[in-house]
């Protein structure tokens, strides 16, 4: 087996526009294969569980920037507040009121990601997008000073139809817009577009992806 993980990152990066930001996505995969794509320049890192990404981080250099992409219980922020980077799968009011009331206890704003719901299997999470504008209206909201939301994040239905995949990230492109025309127009920040796995993120990046999250191409399937 030829499998390396720089080679798959290489390919990867050269065939991807410079505007989109890669996050190798490490869970179930062991520290050895994480430094590996460090020592292949690689800076942001995807874990899915909090408790797996508690264990690795200690062991593994400084300047990586953790990115949390699974599915979150509020009760487990305070684990990750004090070095994450950016929280992708924010979607209930109740997770950004403690995402904020840990980034205030570690005297930091912590950078989140609105998900939202643009497939139809029932498995899939994420905030409608009359929730998310009732949330943004509130005054509540307002108030919270130790959260940024940068931007938005989905994943399309696991099919191999492709026409599909490509209407449902063109949703997630265009809710993204409402937002950054409306609420964040003011906020040269909000600019991230997660949207991309390692089956379907050509179509995402057609449909306006800036943020993709590569796991199996980058590391090799999960068993
Ligand atoms: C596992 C996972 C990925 C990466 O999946 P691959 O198919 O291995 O690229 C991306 N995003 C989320 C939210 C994941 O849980």
């Amino acid at each position: 087996m030829s499998f390396s993980i720089k080679e798959n990152l290489n390919k990867i990066r050269s065939s991807i526009p410079k505007h989109v930001s890669l996050v190798a996505v490490s869970k179930t995969k062991p520290i050895e294969d994480i430094q590996k794509a460090f020592d292949a320049g690689q800076r942001i890192f995807g874990e899915n569980k909090v408790q797996e990404l508690r264990e690795k981080q200690p062991n593994l250099p400084n300047d990586i920037e953790w990115h949390m992409i699974g599915h979150m219980q509020s009760n487990k922020v305070k684990y990750i507040a004090p070095f994450i980077s950016l929280i992708h799968g924010v979607e209930s009011f109740k997770l950004i009121k403690e995402i904020n009331k840990q980034g205030l206890k570690n005297n930091r704003v912590i950078r989140i990601l609105l998900q939202f719901h643009i497939a139809d299997e029932s498995t899939k999470f994420g905030f409608k997008i009359e929730e998310v504008l009732e949330i943004l209206n509130s005054n509540e909201f307002k108030t919270l000073k130790n959260i940024e939301v940068q931007g938005v994040m989905g994943m399309a239905s696991f099919v191999s139809d492709h026409e599909k995949i490509r209407k449902e990230f063109s949703n997630l492109q265009a809710i993204y817009e409402q937002l950054k025309n409306s609420f964040f127009a003011n906020q040269e920040t909000f600019n991230i577009l997660s949207m991309g796995m390692s089956g379907d993120y050509k179509i995402a990046i057609n449909e306006g992806s800036t943020m993709i999250r590569l796991g199996s191409s980058i590391f090799g399937a999960r068993y």
